[in-house]
């Protein structure tokens, strides 16, 4: 296997470079915000038929429904988003892996951030160039590639492709439970640190908004009759935030505020917007009681009434024992390429949380190498694409060699 890897998949995979190099850059200029739903569509279409062309299998595309959000009036909010793209090869297999990624980008329509640009030989920046276009380029050229191989007959593999990752997954989220019960490993191409070390153990994230309803009243005139919903949201949000003295790995972050209106005015609404981050369910079942019981506080109180909405969309994902097998797997193909890499415990959270949660072993960086990303300094290493192609490749090599060793 291993002189069949070097001598001919190795080989094929550094040509493809240069044109990997010019589709990437092609897909950097194509603005894919997750609100952007025609900008996202655009985006998936010239994905799906690259795919096509790279594996010989059609595409699907499924519309997702849109995104339910509480807006600046305390009301629920729908805003529309771009679809999904599923591929599927083999269903009769009984090694099935799952591989995804997503086409959104954190960059709106209104972005400065529109077009790549060439920072040195070897770096690139652009929106999405690292997360995750590169990381979508590195999945369907390995893919191409392993399709070569003669293994490649005892794997069967679904595709997923998602477009509303960067705002917490959740239209995709039931497909990618459902597509994790069919696989016996998960394949996640976003971006690994610029070093090359991937993510290890992550923490799970839940987003959460509080709308404080009190009544609005004369200042001056009427003042005892109102019911101040600032002062009641704002003696809320100190037990909030007294959440990061509680536990050591819990913390919340108070995002966003709005409400109120001219001085003048007791004000009647209020609303905040807040993240919560845990390592353990444990921790995440006493961050939900936590918030449960400051909500119910001010429902306790005359004239006041809360709601909230939202929840922990992406449950933590810890390192157990299958996804120590896991790295080790990593580990020893990135030894057989001669590529350094390892793993780190991160705070941020993926659809790789979600895989796990819905009982899915995955590695979920192996897109390519890059950096400063959500921001308009966003990069990627140009050499990072073949390295990483290479590196999935094998990953796919070895475990159709011997499944039971690593799945
Ligand atoms: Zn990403």
């Amino acid at each position: 296997m291993s002189d069949n890897f070097q001598t001919h998949l190795g080989s094929w995979i550094e040509r493809q470079e240069a044109e990997m190099i010019s589709t990437l850059k092609e897909w950097s200029n194509i603005n894919s915000g997750s609100y952007n739903a025609d900008g996202v569509r655009a985006m998936a279409e010239v994905i799906a038929s690259y795919a096509e062309e790279c594996l010989g299998v059609d595409v699907t595309i499924t519309d997702l429904a849109p995104i339910k959000s509480v807006n600046d009036d305390g009301d629920l909010q729908e805003r529309s988003i771009g679809p999904m793209l599923r591929l599927s090869k083999r269903p009769e297999a009984s090694t099935r892996v799952l591989f995804c990624g997503h086409m959104d980008t954190v960059f709106p329509k209104e972005s400065h951030f529109q077009e790549w640009h060439q920072i040195d030989d070897n770096t690139l920046g652009g929106p999405g160039v690292a997360d995750m276009k590169g990381g979508i380029l590195v999945m369907l050229k390995a893919i191409q590639a392993f399709e070569q191989s003669p293994n490649a007959e005892l794997l069967g593999w679904d595709i997923l492709l998602n477009s509303d990752e960067e705002i917490g997954s959740i239209s995709s989220a039931p497909f990618l439970a459902e597509a994790a019960k069919k696989a016996q490993l998960g394949l996640v191409f976003e971006p690994s640190m610029p070093d090359g070390f991937l993510a290890g153990a992550r923490r799970g994230s839940g987003n959460y908004s509080i709308v404080v309803h009190g009544k609005a009243a004369h200042a001056g005139r009427e003042f005892h009759l109102g019911r101040n919903s600032i002062a009641a949201l704002s003696e809320a949000m100190n037990e909030l935030h007294e959440l990061n003295n509680l536990r050591e790995e819990v913390t919340l972050n108070l995002g966003r505020i709005s409400g109120g209106g001219p001085t003048n005015v007791v004000p009647n609404l209020a609303i905040c917007h807040f993240n919560i981050r845990v390592s353990s369910l444990e921790d995440q079942a006493y961050a939900e009681q936590h918030v449960a019981k400051v909500v119910d506080a001010i429902n306790k109180q005359d004239g006041f009434s809360a709601t909230i909405s939202g929840g922990f969309n992406r449950p933590p994902k810890p390192a157990d024992s299958a996804q120590k097998k896991l790295f080790e797997l990593v580990e020893s193909c990135g030894e057989q390429l001669d590529i350094e890499l390892g793993f780190r415990a991160t705070g941020g959270c993926c659809d790789g949380n979600n895989l796990l949660a819905a009982g899915l072993p995955n590695i979920d960086t192996l897109g390519v190498q890059g950096g400063d990303i959500h921001s308009d300094k966003e990069y990627m290493l140009l050499d990072s694409l073949v390295k990483r192609t290479k590196l999935t490749a094998m990953i796919l090599e070895r475990i159709t060699q011997d499944p039971a060793r690593w799945l």
